[in-house]
């Protein structure tokens, strides 16, 4: 059978059960599993056996669903983490360590780029930001002897900036490290970056994966296209002996397709143990089932959204990538021929009273910090999430006072856009 299409994927990749198997995933509600000798669990600790023994390393149900997501992004191996952040943290720690150097898009997740401007930093890794709209030579010059990966957003949260993930890819490549992209906003249905060049994809499986606003969690998914053996000074954690398992060379032992998640899961999983509880796994896997008929509805909502958005004088701009005259339209058109997601900004005249206003009036539409799921929700950063903030301080970031971001969900477009226009009024 050819191979299959990423609809058929979200239903049925991850498992297949046997004769008599339960249909659904079983949901392995155990923290530890039963051996006949402590010969052949010895072996599992060796890493000499695959199989499970302990939870907080790995879990049955939990694997099922990392090998859909792996499936859907075009990986040869994935994990889950308890959240995004966790995914995020473990996909650069495992190839960085005191005295590393990471090259990432300024345009990213704020938890993000606390966690590798602040806390990273403490533990001695180094940061250069560039902007995603760099030229290839702005990029090229951020990168210094001890650089070892690129991080970028394929669609940014919030700024909703667009990747050109070719151009990070071929700057990562020409200096011999990975490309790691945070595909949670399109998901694998309306972009794939391994397929554009990208070594290492993460997600927080908190927003559209799951798309119910019901679990966090997070994702990582290796390409297995990267060559650690060929850059080994670079990786010493992957191709030199791990003592905490008698001298295993992951690269070697493992190969490209297995070193990465195997370290991952073996390591930093054993020592930070940000597991995802197998619940919450098959509750992922239940919106997993339906990502492929969710995300066009958001997608048309969102446009539908921006279009009716930007011809309103209450509005001073619109983002959105997929609206036309956006600015990140034409590679929008590239990496997102389908749409992106259903995440709108705009900015309200009147500033933050304006939006305010605005707010309170919305009736569909709730106030919550949360994106991407199946209810539409709204935030204004001025008042809630930069509210520490003054308005020249919010204008100094790029965050008018005015902004609303609109996450929108699974509704009718056209009470989308009644509740809308009721508010504006
Ligand atoms: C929400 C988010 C994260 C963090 O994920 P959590 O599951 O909340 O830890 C990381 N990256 C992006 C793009 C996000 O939107």
């Amino acid at each position: 059978m050819s191979e299959q299409k990423i609809n058929t994927k979200c239903v049925q990749a991850g498992y297949t059960p046997k004769n008599g198997e339960p249909r659904q995933i079983p949901v392995i509600q155990s923290t530890t599993f039963k051996y006949d000798t402590s010969e052949d669990m010895g072996k599992l600790f060796d890493l000499e056996a695959s199989g499970y023994f302990y939870s907080r390393l790995q879990n049955p149900t939990c694997d099922m669903v990392a090998a859909k997501i792996a499936a859907l992004e075009g990986g040869c191996a994935g994990m889950l983490t308890s959240s995004g952040q966790a995914a995020n943290f473990f996909a650069l720690f495992n190839i960085c360590e005191n005295g590393s150097h990471i090259v990432s898009s300024s345009s990213i997740y704020g938890g993000t780029f606390n966690l590798i401007s602040v806390t990273m930093a403490k533990m001695g890794i180094d940061v250069t930001f560039v902007s995603p709209d760099c030229t290839a030579e702005e990029l090229n010059a951020a990168f210094r002897d001890n650089t070892r990966a690129v991080f970028g957003e394929t669609i940014a949260n919030p700024a909703l900036t667009v990747l050109d993930i070719e151009k990070f890819a071929k700057a990562a490549h020409d200096h011999g490290v990975p490309l790691i992209v945070d595909n949670t906003f399109p998901t694998p249905v309306n972009c794939r970056p391994i397929e554009w060049g990208a070594d290492i994809v993460t997600h927080s499986t908190t927003k559209y994966m799951d798309g119910h606003g019901a679990c966090v969690g997070g994702a990582i998914v290796d390409s297995g296209h990267f060559d650690w053996m060929a850059h080994a000074e670079k990786y010493p954690g992957l191709t030199t002996p791990d003592d905490s398992y008698h001298g295993i060379i992951y690269a070697e032992k493992f190969g490209k397709e297995g070193a990465f998640i195997t370290k991952a899961t073996s390591q930093l999983m054993r020592d930070f143990g940000c597991v995802q509880s197998p619940q919450s796994a098959f509750i992922l896997n239940l919106g997993l089932e339906s990502l492929h008929v969710r995300m066009p509805r958001h997608v048309e909502n969102g446009l539908a959204v921006a279009e009716f958005l930007s011809g309103r004088d209450e509005v001073v701009s619109v983002s959105y990538p997929g609206l036309k005259g956006d600015r990140y339209y034409e590679i929008a058109k590239k990496y997102l021929p389908n749409g992106g997601c259903g995440v709108v900004s705009f900015e309200l005249k009147g500033g933050r009273k304006a939006a305010e206003g605005f707010m309170k009036k919305l009736k569909l539409a709730a106030i919550e910090t949360h994106v991407a799921d199946a209810r539409t929700c709204c935030l204004n950063p001025a008042t809630s999430t930069h509210r520490q903030m003054t308005d020249e301080q919010l204008a100094a970031a790029g965050i008018p006072a005015g902004l609303v971001r609109m996450s929108c969900g699974l509704e009718d477009k056209e009470d989308l856009i009644a509740d809308l226009a009721q508010a504006l009024a």
